[in-house]
């Protein structure tokens, strides 16, 4: 079985009228241990430290959110309430992520239960992103010198610009994103390898296009560690994203991108990415295809 991390500060209370289904976090720790894909329970992260974060992130920035600080115009832009829960839980997502890292490390797979806020950049939130887990994660094992090539995979149907940005002058983290082209965010930032689809794009379409670049850029970039970003807003019902994916779709994509790091040699760490639904339950059986495909590759 692949290593779960999961902490129970994943939970927060938004609106119920916003569009981040938060309790999917929640939910979907519940749905894997009722499907036996957590038979030893969840490895629960520390809270990403302020250093940690500064790694990443302008030190000012992360003042003012730890403070509850942050100016109006800058909490309009992440689209989120500066509560203390939601503060409380981009910090544990982080140290959630950098946990999933060194426990994929160790075992090859490893999954959060939350994560992918990429479109957090180097001073600023958005897009429900306030800390950008992944970059802080990659960040950590870089400064300690516990990796030195890392791959970032991402397949959120929107582009991983605040990754992107972060990491542009980092050649030891190399960004792909493949994304909805017309989707949000309206400007997007130059990755090192982007992947713009059309509207509509369904199963086989997207899954071509993603064996036709996936293999040769683990050949190129030969990562010992990936950052999955598997996002599951490409589905076709999905309510902010353009694609038309089925669930075998994902689930096919998720089994393809394990399976073809693993055999070359990388580990990978499996964060959730976006999915949004108004059905919590639907949302997060959606996001388990991700843990379902680790434990069909870890098996
Ligand atoms: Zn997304």
């Amino acid at each position: 079985m692949p290593p779960l991390v999961h902490h129970p500060h994943y939970r927060a209370a938004l609106a119920d009228h916003h569009a981040l289904p938060i309790n999917k976090f929640h939910r979907l720790a519940e749905m894997l241990t009722a499907e036996g894909l957590a038979p030893d329970g969840f490895h629960t992260p520390e809270p990403a430290t302020e250093a940690q974060l500064t790694a990443v992130h302008g030190p000012a920035y992360v003042r003012a959110v730890l403070d509850f600080a942050l100016p109006h115009e800058m909490q309009r832009r992440i689209g989120l309430p500066m509560s203390e829960e939601i503060v409380r839980r981009t910090r544990a997502v982080c140290g959630g992520t950098l946990l999933a890292a060194r426990l994929a490390l160790e075992h090859g797979v490893a999954c959060n239960t939350a994560g992918g806020s990429h479109h957090a950049g180097p001073d600023y939130g958005s897009g429900y992103c306030i800390f950008n887990d992944v970059a802080v994660a990659a960040r950590a094992l870089l400064d300690e010198g516990a990796v030195s090539q890392m791959l970032v995979v991402d397949l959120d149907v929107h582009q991983g610009d605040g990754t992107a940005l972060i990491f542009a002058d980092e050649p030891r983290v190399f960004t792909f994103s493949m994304h909805a082209e017309k989707n949000f965010p309206a400007r997007k930032a130059a990755s090192d390898l982007d992947i713009g689809l059309d509207d509509g794009l369904e199963d086989a379409a997207y899954l071509a296009i993603l064996q036709g670049a996936l293999p040769g850029l683990l050949h190129r970039v030969q990562p010992q560690l990936v950052f999955y970003v598997a996002g599951v807003d490409p589905h076709r019902d999905d309510r902010l994203g353009r694609l038309a994916l089925s669930d075998e779709g994902l689930a096919a994509r998720d089994a393809y991108v394990l399976e073809t790091c693993l055999a070359h040699g990388a580990a990978v760490c499996g964060v959730l990415g976006g999915g949004y639904d108004r059905d919590t339950d639907r949302i997060a059986h959606r996001h388990a295809t991700l843990h379902r495909a680790a434990q069909g590759v870890s098996a």
